[in-house]
């Protein structure tokens, strides 16, 4: 599942039924010139909502900068092919981040969380 989405409230929704049909989920979200993508593999890697307890509050700046969603989309299609056909290192467990403003690319471990409602064991 490629996440495409505008919302969070539907990538939650999209991230519990790939955590349930253990189906893996290639998250990506853009703001302004920011972006960000990892690769969420059910049963290995953090979920979503280990990732984002609640919905992220983003202020200030453009919404959309009109490339950064296709910066990140190509990003998404790459992790996509290397899923798919079996090579190279996924995002899995990491977060990139895109700063096109700065032009810098950040990749930051992400964490399993033991109560996350979706994955873990907390309700
Ligand atoms: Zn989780």
């Amino acid at each position: 599942m490629i996440d495409g989405m505008d919302n969070f409230a539907t990538r939650f929704i999209l991230n519990s039924a790939c955590v349930a049909e253990r189906i893996p989920f290639i998250h990506a979200g853009v703001h302004g010139l920011l972006g960000e993508i990892t690769t969420i593999i059910p049963g290995k890697t953090p979920c979503l909502a280990c990732i984002f307890p609640g919905v992220p509050q983003r202020q200030g700046g453009v919404p959309v900068f009109g490339v950064t969603p296709a910066l990140i989309a190509i990003l998404q299609v790459m992790e996509t092919i290397k899923l798919i056909a079996g090579f190279g290192n996924l995002l899995a467990g990491k977060m990139l981040y895109v700063d096109a403003e700065k032009m810098e690319f950040n990749l930051i471990d992400l964490t399993k969380r033991p109560d996350c409602k979706v994955c873990g064991h907390g309700e």
